[in-house]
């Protein structure tokens, strides 16, 4: 089995991480759905791995594949990598990709009923009804070729028949919180319909919800017309983190601290204030706390 050159660790915590969240939110029950990463600059997706539970998986079960499938370090990867892979070929804007089987958004994936804009907050997905996919067996390239093309170029999640749901995003945490709060908006339509007829928002409104999503909080940072905000999902390739954690412990704190603040990706139409906070990862926040208690070991 080849090896990567550098194994990216940060990603498959982060994915251990939110297959945990899975459990904790209600949106999965034993192995069902499943998460990628890609870690675009290597050609590698991180993908949790084929039929373990959510709180049995260990970080070196998180696979490494290739955009072809080849598994480079792991467990066997999920069923539905096709998909996966698929969607980061079809997407370039995309670094991230959440599949769940959540149980109200599933519940109208099994109807093939779309869920309309009953609640403003279905434009997170960057649109104003969340589609229903056509059916195919799970795990297939026909399912992946089925998926992606309803899921068009522009809208960040999609019911898929008899199955689940498939959200997208540029990293983890967009992907994720899409596929929480579509699930949510699912919930809520739900109950609605039990006591009534739920008044669905008109295309002006939800037009004027879109626009607004544009800007509100950490969303600013997305675009959808396949202009990447920035082509991984840490701020610095897996290669330069680590450069800069090797190297870290001969930088005066006050170097590292520049080299990161010049290593982030400035986004068009933001304030100084989201350029400040919304660009540190966890990768450069450790990083920097490395930095420090080198420092002070070294005094
Ligand atoms: P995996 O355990 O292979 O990821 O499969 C779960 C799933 O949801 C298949 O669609
Ligand atoms: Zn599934």
């Amino acid at each position: 089995m080849k090896k990567p050159a550098i194994i990216p660790r940060a990603y498959q915590q982060m994915l251990l991480d939110y297959g945990r969240r899975l459990l904790r939110d209600g949106l999965t029950t034993g192995t069902g759905g499943n998460l990628s990463v890609a870690l675009r600059a290597q050609n590698i997706i991180a993908i949790t791995p084929s039929g373990i539970d959510y709180d049995r998986l260990k970080i070196d079960d998180i696979s490494l594949i290739d955009c072809d499938g080849l598994r480079l370090a792991g467990e066997k990867p999920s069923s539905e990598w096709h998909l996966h892979a698929a969607l980061y070929q079809k997407r370039p804007e995309i670094n991230a990709v959440v599949h769940t089987h959540s149980r109200f958004a599933t519940t109208l994936a099994l109807l093939h009923k779309p869920l309309p804009a009953c609640h403003y907050l279905i434009g997170v997905a960057g649109c104003k009804e969340i589609r229903v996919a056509p059916y195919a067996t799970f795990g297939t390239p026909e399912l992946a070729e089925k998926t992606v093309t309803a899921l068009g170029s522009n809208d960040r999640c999609i019911l898929m028949a008899n199955h689940g749901l498939i959200a997208i995003g540029s990293e983890l945490e967009q992907a994720y919180n899409t596929a929480l709060y579509i699930e949510e908006v699912a919930e809520l339509y739900h109950r609605a319909l039990t006591i009534g007829n739920p008044v669905i928002l008109s295309d002006k409104e939800m037009e004027e919800a879109l626009i607004r999503f544009q800007s509100y909080g950490r969303s600013a940072q997305i675009t959808n017309a396949g202009t990447a905000p920035a082509t991984q999902t840490g701020l610095f390739s897996p290669q330069i983190s680590t450069l800069i954690r090797t190297f870290s412990c001969f930088f005066k704190p006050k170097i590292t601290c520049k080299v990161l603040m010049r290593g982030q990706v400035p986004q068009p139409k933001q304030g100084l204030a989201a350029r400040t906070q919304g660009h540190f990862r966890w990768s450069q926040i450790s990083a920097l706390i490395r930095t420090f208690s080198c420092f002070k070991t070294r005094k």
